[in-house]
């Protein structure tokens, strides 16, 4: 637990040295410190630190640990496998989701956000490497799913999201983060007002960062290894 300021700094460092390396403006990427199965106090420390946004991918697990912290300007993101039957809590206790995949799930989120909130803001998940297993609008259903959500007046559509399969070599990795921005690039062309692409992870954030990440999740390098 006492190692989370140190470790928040180093990633900080890190995120500081690639994004120089890129040639990009130093506020261009944000950091989402991922604190699934980590405990209350974990957060707490990683807050008083001076870290803002949480993400968390089990709604039972991050649900205590909202109800704990009421926190000036804490910010919870929603970054797992969305369900049906989940997706009411999810719109009123997260400022955004990063894995949605399906017009259903939008349309449920978007008549569940509460009216005191602000606009729910979402990523669309894409699914660039193929993996039947793995959550994610295709490529080829990408943009009609865009163009539905970003109709959507609950919610705020920001951008894309993905994960590249993590036993893929590294090239293939950066290839598919590569592909996220020319995704992103096209939508913005048909339109669409977008500025996110979370992507980019503990082992992965460099290439993530230079291949135009705005948003990357770490968990890891911050909190550990998860049991
Ligand atoms: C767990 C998780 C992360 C963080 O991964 P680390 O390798 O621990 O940094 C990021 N994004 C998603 C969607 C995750 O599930």
């Amino acid at each position: 637990m006492n190692q989370i300021p140190d470790n928040l700094a180093a990633v900080q460092a890190r995120i500081a040295a690639a994004v120089a390396a890129s040639d990009r403006p130093a506020e261009s990427v944000a950091l989402l410190a991922v604190s699934k199965t980590k405990p209350i106090q974990a957060v707490k420390a990683a807050y008083d630190a001076g870290q803002r946004a949480f993400g968390e991918n089990y709604l039972q697990d991050a649900l205590p640990k909202i109800a704990a912290l009421p926190l000036d300007g804490i910010e919870w993101h929603f970054i797992g496998h969305l369900q049906s039957n989940k997706t009411a809590e999810v719109a009123a206790h997260f400022a955004w989701v990063h894995g949605l995949d399906s017009l259903k799930h939008a349309e449920r989120l978007n008549k569940q956000r509460p009216d005191d909130l602000p606009p729910l803001q979402v990523c669309l998940q894409v699914n660039l490497s193929g993996e039947a297993s793995k959550g994610g609008v295709t490529p080829e259903a990408l943009e009609t799913l865009a163009v539905r959500v970003a109709e959507l007046p609950r919610l705020r559509l920001r951008g894309l999201m993905t994960m590249p399969d993590p036993n893929s070599p590294p090239d293939e990795q950066r290839t598919v983060f590569a592909r996220l921005r020319e995704r992103l690039l096209a939508l913005r062309d048909k339109g669409l007002d977008l500025d996110t692409l979370s992507m980019g992870m503990s082992g992965d954030m460099e290439m993530a960062i230079a291949e135009g990440a705005t948003i990357v999740r770490i968990g890891t390098d911050i909190f550990g290894a998860r049991t």
